[in-house]
């Protein structure tokens, strides 16, 4: 375990706080995961990359994390509303497919994405309609303690009961006169007894293709109720870290934070952390504005708003010179310069990956360059992991390792520095951030590196030979392709894109 003091911004304090585990080194972490109804977009990627950062970080430092992110598969209705179709039975009756295969369709798709993304998989990831009963539970709690009430067989929480007790909306800064000024008035015909009032459990309508027994009625649950109840069951009635976009805040954290101190009486989260949303060419993301971008269209290039495909592993970076509470606007010209920037970094990386220590002498100033590129990383992730910082870190350092390799020697630095320093920035760049050199490319992959290699053998044993036509020949053949460069000792290459 290190000591660093790794801070994070409280969504519900609002304030940056000292990070410190209810049970160290053990740490609870929550994220709220996909409604499988469709292939994933560009919005859905966000959370997943920055809650993996820190997940990766967390290890790092030394702690057992366990990380729970869950697949809604019922319960999410259309609008995110209390009324209308469930998004998955509609997926289905539109698809003429079972609700389950669309689950199953999406949830593959889903963890195809991120794998590619080179997300790691949680270490539980609970399905909402695996959890029926624990819901039906947690929904008996709640009425028990008086914070629902049953209206036509379904269930809805009574705020204003509960607050009388607890306060409601302290997480997404409303106030219920706010609220209710701005909700529809209900039109007598509704089932609640107050607008603001939402559904743990609703009946099912005779269409409604998903439902289940329960005390009140054959139906479903409401949509936060599953994410209060399978945190609790998997991390406990309070745990360290809740996170999610900004876009849940309310109503979805608000209801879960109300729930669960209306099932146990205790605050679930210690640590609420969101992270921010994207914007398209400066707009925000819709169905409406035509510029919904699927990531295997964007992976592929297949899309109106695309000048060319883009790596999984250019939105990772691209997304990474961010920090995660500022947005990020997506245009090609982003993606292109990101793509630039992650190959320079990725070139690097793989640059000092092959690279041993043989420097004969000191230079002060590159020996403070690498000595301090540890510390200088990990105090930007330990304030609010802070990975744009991280990004400029290497930046800031692939000066010192091209130098390295155009000269052919490590000079200037001692070799226990220059480990140190190896060490660190290939376990940022691959570890923590989770970047790695992509098999697409051709600096990354081993096989093209191994042809280029024999290639070179072939030229040198044809120098030996004195055979500089053949040595010319190949040369030129492997310039169409790798810039080379000789050194006394052995010819470098390296890997660029040619016009
Ligand atoms: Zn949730």
């Amino acid at each position: 375990m290190t000591d660093s003091k790794l801070y994070i911004y409280n969504t519900l304090k609002r304030e940056r706080e000292l990070f410190v585990p209810q049970h160290a080194p053990f740490v609870g972490m929550y994220l709220c995961g996909p409604t499988v109804y469709s292939s994933p977009h560009l919005g859905n990627a966000r959370g997943p990359i920055t809650f993996d950062v820190l997940f990766r970080y967390l290890t790092f430092l030394g702690y057992k994390v366990r990380y729970v992110r869950n697949i809604t598969d019922v319960g999410h209705l259309e609008n995110d509303a209390d009324e209308g179709e469930d998004k998955i039975s509609k997926k289905a009756r539109l698809d003429k497919l079972e609700p389950m295969e669309i689950v199953q369709l999406y949830t593959v798709a889903y963890h195809d994405i991120m794998r590619q993304l080179n997300i790691l998989p949680p270490s539980i990831e609970p399905r909402a309609s695996g959890h029926i009963i624990e819901q039906i539970l947690m929904i008996e709690k709640i009425i028990e303690h008086g914070y629902a009430y049953v209206s036509e067989g379904s269930v809805y929480f009574d705020v204003k009961s509960f607050e009388k007790d607890y306060p409601y909306g302290e997480l997404s800064g409303r106030i219920t006169d706010d609220l209710q000024s701005n909700t529809r008035e209900l039109d007598g015909q509704s089932e609640k007894h107050n607008p603001l009032d939402f559904a743990l459990w609703k009946k099912a309508s005779p269409e409604h293709i998903m439902h289940w027994p329960s005390p009140w009625s054959e139906g479903f649950p409401g949509w936060h109720i599953e994410c209060s109840a399978m945190s609790a069951k998997y991390l406990g009635e309070t745990f360290d870290i809740h996170g999610g976009g900004m876009d849940l805040l309310f109503p979805h954290h608000e209801c879960e934070i109300a729930q669960s101190l209306g099932a146990n009486g205790k605050q679930p989260v210690r640590y609420w952390m969101h992270n921010n949303m994207l914007t398209i060419n400066g707009q925000k993301m819709g169905k409406s504005l035509n510029n919904f971008i699927m990531l295997h269209e964007l992976f592929s290039g297949k899309h109106h708003l695309l000048e060319k495909a883009y790596s999984p592993m250019t939105l990772r970076f691209c997304m990474l010179q961010s920090q995660y509470r500022n947005p990020i606007d997506f245009s090609n010209k982003g993606l292109q310069d990101a793509e630039k920037a992650y190959e320079k970094l990725s070139g690097i990386y793989l640059l000092l990956k092959e690279m041993n220590w043989d420097g004969t002498s000191i230079n002060p100033e590159t020996e403070k360059t690498l000595s301090s590129f540890e510390d200088e990383c990990i105090d930007a992730m330990n304030d609010d992991i802070n990975t744009a910082i991280v990004l400029s870190n290497m930046f800031k350092v692939s000066s010192v390792v091209n130098q390295f390799n155009t000269s052919g020697k490590t000079e200037g630095v001692s070799k226990e520095n220059f480990e140190k320093f190896k060490k660190t920035y290939c376990t940022f760049f691959t570890d923590i951030l989770g970047l790695l050199p992509e098999a697409n490319t051709a600096q990354g992959n081993e096989e093209f590196g191994k042809l280029v290699d024999s290639l070179l053998e072939v030229r040198n044993e044809a120098k030996k030979k004195k055979d500089f036509t053949l040595a010319d020949a190949i040369r030129n053949t492997l310039s169409k392709f790798v810039t080379l460069q000789d050194t006394p000792e052995k010819t470098n290459w390296k890997y660029e894109k040619k016009k």
